[in-house]
């Protein structure tokens, strides 16, 4: 994090957080015009609303421009404009985020990649898909179907950008059995913090040399900004076997999801959805499933037909045995579309339970369900609040979402409160902050209740590594604001908390 020159209003329009250095800021917004065209070129607040959010609504700012570039030459040099200019800036896929990641920065750029949204090549005999990080991860599965697809499979997946998917290293419900997207990229072509371009990996699987692509994937657009990326596609399965089964609590399900695991079968997903949410999905979906039971586990089940019909059957055993109340088969692929169409109407469904709600992401091993799930209850009857629970249960991943009303005094604040808890207990039982929504600007504080000082000191000689003058998406993931360069050690007040400007959590 680091001081910047404030860019300035444009006088005939108006912007919040208008700083004094309006010249310098007038001249860089109109070398973006001529770089990308004035007509990608956004700076009235009405245009920016768009982007002052990304899916965590709770945080807003406008930018003092949205640019969106057409391709990574242009890319590259809006990235050399604003180091240039010495000013900082952010990269957006599709703003589906949850964590503020994409949040922009007060009188900063932000460069929206939703203009790069072309597949490049599909190489089906080396398995290999390249395309522009603006492609929807839905768009992958579509240009190999139906012989190959692509596994992570995040439930925004037909808004999201797979640019997004690898700053966030997202995930989804086939991500047990088939991991998650780091385990899918095998290039990238990155921008850097001065507009140099770099290329790691490519379609070879395990590149010689240090292993950026780890470390750019789930960086959270700190690291740069990916203009081509290169994934993995994988063969379909020949057979795929999928139920619904219905408990008389989360904890049975859960209990369910251990013993299928213990007994070595892998399904592709297993997920549970708690009575709420399950009452806000049958709401818009429709799938005639019961409201009154305490959990649903929607477990799916792929590969070859034998394997899939052995493991079927004891997958419907186990759940016999843990009181499931009725069992649902899907009999065709309609019917299965509509058990996941149920399952990803969970978030947005929400909004039909609750004016507004809060996204919980984090994790837990797999046996510590049963009594986090309690915790969460009790946390909720404590602060006066429901919470709906929806899960990849394999993973251990919940996601409580925290119900409110942001009308009524002071309870977005108890809201904000209680998904704090939920995660401070999910790290108590041996969890993670999160699980596939990254840690954006919503979980920098919790950062140091993971790591310790020595772990972020590493994690930040890296940041400086690549971002040596803090311009790249600041304010992110890190807990602390540290200039690159100073020592960590006993803490003293840095400059720009003196000033006001940083908190430390
Ligand atoms: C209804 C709903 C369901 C969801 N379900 C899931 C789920 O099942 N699993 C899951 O993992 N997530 C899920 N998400 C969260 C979100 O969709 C993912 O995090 C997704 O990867 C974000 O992609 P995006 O294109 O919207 O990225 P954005 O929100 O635009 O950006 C996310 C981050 O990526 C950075 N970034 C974007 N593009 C680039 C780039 N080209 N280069 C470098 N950095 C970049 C941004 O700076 C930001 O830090 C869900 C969200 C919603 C709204």
């Amino acid at each position: 994090m680091t001081a910047h020159p404030q860019l300035g209003t444009e006088p005939e329009q108006p912007q919040p957080g208008a700083g004094a250095d309006g010249a310098r800021g007038r001249a860089l917004i109109a070398r973006l015009r001529e770089i990308v065209g004035a007509e990608h070129v956004f700076t009235h607040p009405h245009q920016l609303r768009t982007y002052a959010s990304d899916g965590l609504l709770q945080y807003s700012q406008h930018p003092a421009a949205a640019v969106v570039p057409g391709d990574a030459a242009e890319v590259a040099a809006v990235v050399r404009a604003c180091h240039e200019a010495e000013v900082p800036w952010v990269a957006r896929g599709s703003g589906s985020g949850l964590s503020g990641g994409a949040l922009p920065v007060e009188d900063g750029i932000l460069v929206a990649l939703t203009r790069m949204n072309r597949i490049l090549e599909v190489d089906l005999p080396n398995q290999r898909v390249v395309c522009e990080p603006g492609v929807t991860n839905i768009a992958i599965s579509q240009a190999v179907g139906p012989g190959h697809f692509y596994p992570p499979d995040p439930s925004s997946q037909i808004i999201c950008s797979i640019g997004g998917n690898v700053a966030e290293n997202s995930g989804g419900a086939h991500c047990f059995k088939y991991g998650f997207t780091t385990n899918y990229v095998t290039g990238l072509k990155v921008v850097l913090h001065d507009g140099e371009q770099i290329e790691i990996g490519g379609k070879e699987p395990d590149g010689p040399g240090y292993d950026l692509l780890g470390a750019f994937v789930g960086s959270e657009g700190t690291l740069g900004v990916a203009t081509e990326i290169t994934v993995r596609v994988v063969p379909s399965p020949e057979a795929k076997r999928t139920l619904v089964a219905f408990f008389p609590s989360p904890a049975h399900a859960g209990r369910v999801v251990s013993d299928v695991v213990r007994g070595g079968i892998i399904p592709g997903a297993m997920e549970i959805m708690d009575q709420m949410s399950l009452r806000a999905s049958e709401q818009m979906a429709n799938a005639g499933w019961p409201t009154d039971v305490g959990a649903a586990l929607l477990a799916e089940l792929d590969g070859s037909e034998d394997a899939c019909e052995a493991g079927f059957e004891r997958l419907r055993e186990i759940c016999e045995s843990h009181e499931a109340s009725e069992i649902k088969v899907a009999s065709d692929e309609a019917e299965r579309a509509q058990m996941w169409h149920m399952r990803k109407a969970a978030f947005p469904a929400m909004g039909r339970l609750a004016s507004h709600y809060y996204v919980q992401d984090g994790v837990i091993p797999r046996t510590k369900l049963p009594e986090v799930l309690d915790r969460i209850d009790a946390l909720a009857e404590q602060y006066d609040l429901r919470v709906a629970n929806v899960f990849h249960a394999g993973d251990g991943n919940l996601h409580p979402l925290v119900c409110y009303d942001a009308n009524q005094e002071g309870e977005a604040e108890r809201a904000e409160e209680l998904a704090g808890e939920i995660i401070v207990a999910c790290v108590e039982a041996g969890g993670s902050i999160t699980g596939e929504h990254g840690v954006g600007v919503d979980k920098k504080r919790y950062m140091p209740k993971m790591f310790s000082e020595a772990d972020l000191s590493a994690f930040q000689k890296l940041r400086c590594a690549f971002d040596p003058n803090g311009r790249t998406n600041p304010g992110k993931v890190m807990p602390t604001p540290r200039l690159c360069g100073e020592v960590p050690g006993p803490y003293r007040q840095h400059p720009l908390e003196q000033a006001g400007l940083a908190e430390r959590f």
